[in-house]
């Protein structure tokens, strides 16, 4: 395997600072954009380009044919969330390879479903998980040790060693929340992480960027930070799920008046996207509303104390 200083235009002075940006890898720098890779490495963007079309090279990137493609789709892996259901309207569970979006109004269990993602993902796959931990980042300080204690005990895990393969942080701004992600790729080796989670995605974008002036500036940040996380699930073989809220469309006066914030970048981005609601008691109602290959469905789904399950 070709090293970063290796690559023809890159020496050890430009491969400490890739590294030190988060491009530890020819497979991080294959994927990346020239504009991007210039600003946040602060070299040229031609330099940026060579770099980039090397490391592509040595890796062979380019045009597949279906049939290659088909291969490498057969080894994307598969999370229960815990309800029959739902993993039947998402094809048989949260698709590692892409970016999963739950979407909806406060308390409709987004964050619910994540902590039960966090323990899910550590199952074998027999019993519907990927043996890997979880990363998550939290922007709205919901994140609770003691709920995943209460739905690990429907599993065969141990509490503590269970507790260790999810790892936590709570992003205090969206630059903060932003450089968590940069600095995943360590972690994602060092702990087998197949699981990465961002709940909520856009809080502190909405909250920091108020008014129009500044949402070009708020939609190219969020823009790309979710191709940053889009990125660590193509090149880490794992399952990003971000948690989204809702804003209220009062243009709208028929049907459900609300649409999850971040607009076109978000729904560009994503791979699936789940719109959640209340129903009676615990109950909940899930959507897929956006899939490259599956039809629009509802399931149900509950919400008990010891985690996701069917009505
Ligand atoms: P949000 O979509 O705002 O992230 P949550 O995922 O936090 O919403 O869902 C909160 C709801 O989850 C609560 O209103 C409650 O119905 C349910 N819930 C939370 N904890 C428990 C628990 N220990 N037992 C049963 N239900 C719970
Ligand atoms: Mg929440």
């Amino acid at each position: 395997m070709v090293e970063l200083e290796e690559l023809p235009g890159v020496g050890p002075a430009t491969a400490a600072k890739l590294k030190e940006a988060g491009y530890t890898s020819l497979e991080t720098l294959a994927v990346a954009a020239p504009k991007e890779l210039s600003t946040t490495v602060d070299i040229g963007e031609s330099t940026a380009q060579k770099i980039i079309q090397s490391a592509r090279e040595q890796l062979e990137i380019g045009y597949s044919t279906a049939l290659e493609f088909y291969e490498i789709r057969k080894v994307v892996g598969r999370i229960t969330t815990g309800s029959e259901q739902l993993d039947a309207v998402l094809g048989g569970g949260i698709e590692t390879n892409g970016i999963t979006e739950f979407y909806g109004p406060f308390r409709s269990g987004k964050t619910q479903i994540c902590h039960e993602l966090c323990i899910k993902t550590q199952l074998p796959p027999e019993k519907g998980g990927l043996g890997g931990g979880a990363l998550y980042v939290d922007t709205e300080g919901t994140f609770r040790p003691e709920r995943l204690v209460q739905m690990m005990e429907k599993e065969d895990l141990e509490i503590d060693s269970a507790l260790q393969n999810v790892v936590y942080a709570r992003a205090y701004n969206s630059d903060h929340q932003i450089l968590l992600i940069e600095e995943a790729p360590n972690i994602i080796q060092e702990k087998n992480i197949k699981l990465v989670i961002v709940d909520a995605l856009t809080s502190y974008f909405r909250s920091e960027y108020i008014g129009r002036g500044t949402l070009a500036e708020r939609q190219q940040k969020l823009n790309k930070h979710l191709h940053q996380l889009l990125r660590l699930a193509e090149v880490h073989h794992l399952a990003v799920v971000v948690a989204n809220q809702v804003m209220a469309r009062p243009d709208m006066f028929f049907g459900d008046p609300t649409a999850p914030v971040g607009g076109h970048i978000v729904a560009h981005a994503c791979t699936t996207r789940v719109y959640l609601r209340k129903s009676k008691g615990d109950r909940r109602v899930a959507r897929v509303v956006d899939s490259p290959c599956l039809p629009e469905s509802e399931a149900v789904f509950v919400i008990k104390e010891d985690g996701i399950g069917d009505p």
